[in-house]
């Protein structure tokens, strides 16, 4: 695409206090070295299927990784009848694959010690991408995954799941939808390069990908409502133990859905915490794209979403205004709306990042 075709699209209003309340968010990716967590296995006479570790994919995963639970689930059903089910955890993948669930005709209980808006899953910045998670698994099964999950939420837009198409434009590559594009062409449109990105004060080459927006703070209590119209209960519990689930959950079969928790309950060493922080600026609707360099900006319906920090082996969720106000600067530096900053800390598109990336799946254009 020439320069010439592109017009500018409208500048971010870049005001933002990071002193009032909820404008700071500090959330921590459950990131598993090798992959994410889904299997099965049988402990204590108890049928236990594993859904964690998600890194910065949870959203993005989600359904794909709940229709595998339900396809365990029912193979176990077929040589053991059951009628009930525990689901542990009620962030997105817990209320996934209780969604999916139901459709086995079972009755499920969500166990969890966070509700579904005190969750990571609601602090997620909501883009479509498969970023900051490790997926070394049968190909496919992560091509099962990624359809399912795209295609589910693609299906969901205008239905009230805060779910819409966005491009999004992006200085570099970005590798957690290269990676998609590589491995399922046909899937979402082709990525474009630009001779420029078509902003205020930007002049260098960059990338065009159109991908979905998904808003937890829309997605989320939507299913929760979906779950409880449909009869699931949840039950406020937190476990200290392995031995402390089978004590208090009577249900045969348990899904583990509780992400960064799954380290200490099930002693998972493969659990590693990459912390992100969030800059939360007021809502801006004439803001239709979703924008990446040296972090990300999201203009979501409830705020302009500004991160893109990984801060590794950090598990803390304490609140940084300084970091905060820094990201917002590194974006609107980029946009000639404040002097340049460096970029404080690890950030989505640091070197260290890139080795999660197979480098055979990168795209030639
Ligand atoms: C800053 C940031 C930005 C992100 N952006 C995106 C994005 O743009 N796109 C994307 O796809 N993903 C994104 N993610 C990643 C996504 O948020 C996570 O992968 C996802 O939330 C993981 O979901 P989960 O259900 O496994 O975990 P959680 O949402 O953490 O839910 C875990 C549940 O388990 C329960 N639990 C845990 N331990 C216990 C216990 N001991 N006893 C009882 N209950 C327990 C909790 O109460 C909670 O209900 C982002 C994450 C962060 C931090």
């Amino acid at each position: 695409m020439h320069l010439r075709e592109l017009t500018n699209l409208p500048t971010p209003d870049f005001a933002f206090d990071p002193n009032v309340p909820g404008a700071c968010v500090t959330g921590v990716r459950p990131y598993r070295e090798g992959t994410f967590r889904l299997n099965s296995e049988r402990v204590s006479g108890r049928f236990i299927v594993h859904n964690y570790g998600h890194g910065g994919a949870g959203i993005s995963l989600s359904w794909g990784c709940a229709a595998k639970v339900k396809d365990m689930v029912s193979q176990f059903l077929a040589v053991s009848p059951q009628t009930e089910v525990a689901v542990l955890g009620a962030g997105v993948m817990g209320l996934t694959a209780a969604t999916m669930l139901l459709d086995l005709g079972l009755k499920v209980k969500i166990f969890a010690d966070r509700k579904p808006v005190d969750t990571t899953s609601f602090k997620a910045g909501g883009q479509w991408a498969v970023s900051v998670v490790e997926t070394a698994m049968n190909e496919q099964d992560l091509k099962a995954i990624i359809k399912t999950s795209y295609t589910t939420f693609k299906d969901s837009i205008g239905k009230g799941f805060g779910v819409s198409e966005r491009p999004n434009y992006c200085l570099k590559p970005a590798d957690g939808l290269d990676m998609v594009l590589n491995l399922l062409p046909c899937l979402m449109p082709a990525r474009q390069r630009l001779d420029r990105l078509p902003f205020q004060n930007h002049t260098q080459p960059g990338f065009l990908y159109q991908t979905l927006l998904i808003e937890p703070p829309i997605f989320l209590p939507r299913l929760e409502c979906d779950l409880k119209a449909r009869g699931v209960t949840f039950v406020d519990k937190r476990f200290a133990t392995k031995a402390d689930i089978f004590a208090t959950v009577p249900q045969k079969i348990i899904v583990n859905c509780t992400g960064m928790g799954a380290k200490k309950l099930w002693n998972d060493t493969k659990l590693v915490g990459v912390r992100g922080y969030l800059a939360m600026l007021p809502a801006q609707p004439n803001l239709q794209y979703l924008y990446s360099r040296n972090g990300y900006m999201f203009p979501r319906s409830d705020h302009v979403v500004i991160g893109g920090t990984t801060d590794w082996d950090k598990e803390d969720e304490d609140l940084n205004p300084a970091e905060c106000k820094k990201l917002v600067n590194v974006i609107a530096a980029a946009f000639g709306q404040a002097a340049p900053v460096p970029m404080p800390m690890n950030h989505i598109d640091d070197p260290r990042n890139r080795r999660l990336v197979d480098p055979r799946l990168s795209v030639s254009d």
